[in-house]
């Protein structure tokens, strides 16, 4: 508004006090008032008398005026900023901000309320594994105290069982003790009365008592501390392996399942390539076209976690497969086709089996490969099981049955064949 009263006043200083609109050709006098040329001109002409300011009436010897061309600029630009066309080309602009500012803002409205939505996702993640870790450990601070409140009462009970064999042992010695007095005061009687020669026989003396027959109680106190001075901890912690859930899973190879240049181990836990073809029978869940062989244990609920060396074996592929996969095609192992896969090549070259690979920046490569398949949250997990360091999750797992999958690939020419095992219990304190 203050600019367009400024506008107004500047408007009112560049309008002619004769046609009161803004100067054409505008010319200053000597008293400094302006006027347009032809306004000005025609005035003197029109009058009789001497030459004079039609505005403040000063008298001029002559008809003498100058051009003022700051003044004629000025008119100019106030009569450009007036015309229709620069208002409507400005209100045009100022509409096109106005709705510039305003999608803006609905887009920066948008952001905050994804961001919070964000946050809100952040919070109830962090609560649910928290939940998670809480019951976890929860379960381990159980674990362990039942097993020590275990220990301890055991070690109290044959505590008690020691102290009550000493305890009778003792109260058979006083016993002992209490005859072998009774039979001293009777001999020393006995001794007295032969003093007096008077004929006496031989006092009956106890002889329940005897050293043999209350020998002590076979107490070892020393075998008994080694039975308690054991590694307690690693005793405890192979216990709690056991009890781990998920910990990992006892799996072996399914047979039928195997391509037929892949030879198994006589327990089934160790895969090798080999050169040439094996005897095999026709089977439709057997894998024609690629070397891989499936898990004779299949999941389709629950939490399962198990571990596989991988040694120094340049190439493999490991995850999970679909129970419905095609074994007789050849495709290429990602999630739209029932694969869930980490694989390496080349001895380095780690990536995650998506559509396209997802190529993984891993440190040092991994003995041992840990995989987490949990059927309800659809999830699946690799693992470092050397450090137990995640290498790559999926996060739309396999919905419906899958089997633990696994791929020697074939070696490159030249290259020794080395085996994939799968690990029943870890070989390496973590
Ligand atoms: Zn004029
Ligand atoms: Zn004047």
């Amino acid at each position: 508004m203050a600019s367009n009263k400024n506008k107004m006043s500047l408007r009112d200083d560049l309008t002619c006090a004769i046609c009161y609109d803004l100067f054409k050709e505008p010319v200053m006098l000597g008293c400094m008032h302006h006027f347009c040329k032809r306004c000005i001109t025609t005035y003197w002409r029109s009058i009789r008398g001497p030459v004079s300011c039609p505005q403040c009436r000063q008298e001029f010897p002559s008809k003498q005026f100058q051009t003022n061309y700051l003044v004629a600029g000025l008119v100019e630009k106030v009569r450009a900023t007036s015309s229709d066309r620069y208002v409507k080309n400005l209100e045009k602009q100022i509409k096109d901000t106005l709705k510039l500012q305003r999608s803006q803002r609905d887009e920066f409205i948008g952001m905050i309320r994804k961001d919070n939505e964000q946050l809100d996702l952040i919070r109830q993640c962090v609560a649910e594994l928290q939940e998670r870790v809480h019951g976890d450990f929860q379960a381990l601070h159980h674990f362990l105290e039942v097993e020590e409140a275990a220990v301890l009462e055991e070690l109290n009970r044959e505590q008690e069982a020691m102290v009550e064999e000493m305890g009778r042992h003792l109260e058979g010695l006083q016993e002992a003790v209490r005859e072998a007095e009774q039979n001293l005061q009777a001999l020393q009687q006995a001794i007295g009365s032969t003093d007096h020669n008077v004929l006496v026989e031989l006092p009956e003396l106890n002889s329940r008592a005897s050293l043999q027959a209350i020998k002590g109680p076979d107490i070892d106190v020393s075998a008994f501390r080694s039975k308690y001075m054991a590694p307690l901890q690693y005793t405890m912690w192979r216990k709690m392996f056991k009890f781990l859930r998920p910990g990992p899973a006892p799996l072996t190879f399914d047979d039928d399942t195997a391509h037929p240049s892949l030879l198994l181990s006589q327990d089934k836990t160790q895969v090798v390539e080999y050169e040439g073809i094996l005897p095999y029978k026709l089977n439709p869940k057997r894998f024609i076209q690629c070397i891989n062989v499936l898990a004779a244990q299949g999941f389709q609920s629950g939490r399962h976690y198990w571990e596989v060396a991988v040694g120094n074996k340049p190439k493999w592929d490991l995850g999970v497969a679909l129970e419905a996969v095609d074994r007789q095609v050849r495709v290429k192992l990602c999630p739209e086709n029932g694969y869930w896969t980490l694989r390496l090549r080349n001895g380095n070259e780690y990536s995650a089996g998506t559509q396209p690979w997802t190529p993984l920046r891993i440190g040092s490569s991994p003995q041992r490969i840990g995989i987490f398949l949990d059927c309800e949250e659809r999830q699946v997990s690799f693992y470092n099981a050397d450090s137990m360091t995640l290498l790559y999750s999926f996060s739309s797992g396999p919905r419906g049955k899958a089997f633990p999958f696994f791929s020697t690939c074939l070696s490159d020419r030249g290259q020794k064949p080395l085996p994939i095992r799968i690990l029943h219990s870890p070989t390496v304190a973590l």
